[in-house]
């Protein structure tokens, strides 16, 4: 591919370089190996270990037994490793370089966390293990159900949900388990445009009807909107907002949101997932929330995306702690317990708890993750999370926002992610999936796209605290490069981007729709 002159690097080889296309026997492209399926590589009459032979036992399945060769490919050990291997490559990782997700914060995840989940007294443990012998699993869960509500000013914490949306559901369930105990009957959630996408999800799960909020002209919510809605609010059982908000914005409203969602009788839910923009510089209770997930996977680390692991305690005020759910670390004395049942006669504290969210106790190896982020970085190094995350922000941001469109680039500085659209593309026929394409050609995984939605083609990203400046400026660099020649090359060029990954241009809607999942040999 030829590159503009303002780039510093030349790749050759793309076929619309005019370059002569290199030919390999193996299909490999140097180092970048291709990877048959395992089903293709191995053999159902070839396996990589001796085992005995099965001895034969009287059947207990009733007849449902497999009567045909399973089918599951034989391969050695060395073949096996070496695919996984193999695969491994082809994808991205924060380990390779920085991932701009916005909305994701895909930061790097210290190494002493990994060491300290592995300790074989946290990582062996089992739940149904005899309480005695798990007591400082219990002190480390009672320790950071501690500092997450110290961080929070919030008087309790819900540590099971194990995800950010799943943490919503525990918070909605316990407005919802508030508002039944007061006999009261509201059928409708608030949910702002610039929240994300889950809170209507949620909201709509719990049997709530969503209604929206409009966005005003700086990407915040539309005070006015909300209080007129708030006045005929009878009906309104909770308000779900986002803050900081998926546009990057900080919510400078939120006190007196919170005042009028009280005054008509309803509870704020908020969504903390965004807790790294501000941990140690905010406290959400102080702000008036209800209820809000913390996701212990992005702000105090661990490795996530892929689907998982995740992690989403959520922290209560004092009106919703008595619909907490079950269970919770109670310590009395020295001794710490699992209080696993409703214990009215016990505890006011949780007499009105709504029941469980999982069948154990959460996220074992991610609480020791964010309680070993936490205690490491200590008072000081938490509020420079903060700080750094959104100056980081604010320098993508005003890096590229002569070059790119920044809808509230004017709306003063951002939080923890820079928001831009593609309408300096207009009348290109190029959009933000193609730069986002180009980008893969550069060795960066793209931002996140057309996310928000309050955004025409929206490119949303988040550099997070543990990005250097440099490796700030590479990313930048890249996109300036790759916007400024969509602006000024052939545009099928873009169309065809990306040229140098392992596949082209893939259909993504119907891989989506329409998966294969299965092997059809
Ligand atoms: C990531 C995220 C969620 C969902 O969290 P999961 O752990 O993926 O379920 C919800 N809200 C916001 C703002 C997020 O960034």
């Amino acid at each position: 591919m030829t590159v503009s002159a303002s780039n510093h690097r030349v790749v050759s080889g793309a076929p619309e370089a005019g370059g002569a296309p290199v030919t390999t026997f193996t299909g490999n492209r140097a180092l970048m190996l291709e990877e048959p399926l395992l089903f293709e590589k191995g053999a159902i009459d070839r396996w990589g270990v001796d085992l005995p032979d099965v001895p034969a036992v009287a059947t207990r399945l009733g007849g449902l037994e497999r009567t045909a060769e399973i089918g599951l490919p034989g391969l050695s050990e060395p073949d096996t490793v070496r695919h996984y291997t193999r695969l491994s490559r082809q994808n991205y990782a924060i380990d390779m370089g920085i991932f701009p997700l916005g909305s994701c914060t895909m930061k790097h995840n210290p190494r002493l966390n990994e060491k300290m989940a592995r300790l074989p007294g946290f990582a062996d443990i089992h739940p149904l293990q005899p309480i005695d012998t798990v007591q400082g699993a219990l002190a480390l869960i009672d320790q950071l159900a501690h500092w997450l509500k110290t961080l929070t000013g919030m008087p309790e914490v819900a540590m099971s949900p194990k995800a950010g949306a799943h943490g919503e559901l525990c918070g909605m369930l316990a407005i919802r388990a508030a508002h039944d105990a007061a006999g009261s009957d509201r059928r409708v959630v608030l949910v702002p445009e610039s929240a994300h996408g889950t809170n209507p999800a949620t909201a709509a799960f719990c049997g709530y009807t969503v209604e929206d909020i409009p966005a005003d002209a700086r990407g915040r919510v539309d005070l006015a909107a909300l209080k007129a809605r708030l006045a005929n609010g009878s009906d309104v059982a909770a308000v779900m907002i986002t803050n900081p908000n998926t546009c990057g914005l900080f919510e400078p409203d939120m006190i007196e949101i919170c005042a009028a969602v009280h005054a008509a009788g309803g509870y704020v839910y908020c969504d903390g997932a965004n807790f790294n923009a501000i941990v140690g510089r905010v406290r959400p209770g102080d702000l008036g929330i209800d209820a809000m997930h913390i996701n212990l996977h992005k702000t105090f680390s661990t490795p996530h995306g892929g689907g998982g692991p995740g992690s989403g305690p959520v922290v209560f005020s004092a009106a919703l702690a008595p619909f907490a759910p079950l269970p919770f670390v109670r310590k009395t004395g020295d001794h710490y317990e699992l209080v696993e049942e409703e214990q009215a006669h016990v505890s006011t504290d949780h007499d009105h708890s709504f029941g469980r969210m999982v069948a154990f106790h959460g996220q074992m190896g991610m609480f020791v993750r964010a309680l070993s982020y936490i205690l490491s970085h200590g008072n000081d190094g938490l509020r420079q999370v903060a700080e750094d995350a959104v100056l980081n922000a604010n320098y993508v941001l005003a890096s590229l926002k002569d070059l790119f469109s920044a809808p509230f680039g004017d709306a003063g500085p951002c939080m923890h992610e820079a928001l831009f659209s593609d309408a300096f593309l207009e009348g290109t026929g190029l959009t933000t999936l193609d730069l986002a394409k180009a980008l893969i050609d550069e060795g960066f995984h793209p931002m996140t796209m057309y996310f928000p939605l309050v955004v025409h083609g929206a490119m949303l990203i988040e550099p997070t605290e543990t990005e250097s400046k440099a490796s700030l400026d590479q990313l930048i660099g890249a996109l300036r490069s790759v916007a400024n020649r969509m602006l000024t090359e052939d545009a099928n060029i873009f169309k065809g981007a990306p040229y140098l990954a392992p596949r082209r241009r893939l259909d993504e809607t119907a891989a989506a729709r329409k998966p294969v999942l299965s092997w059809q040999g």
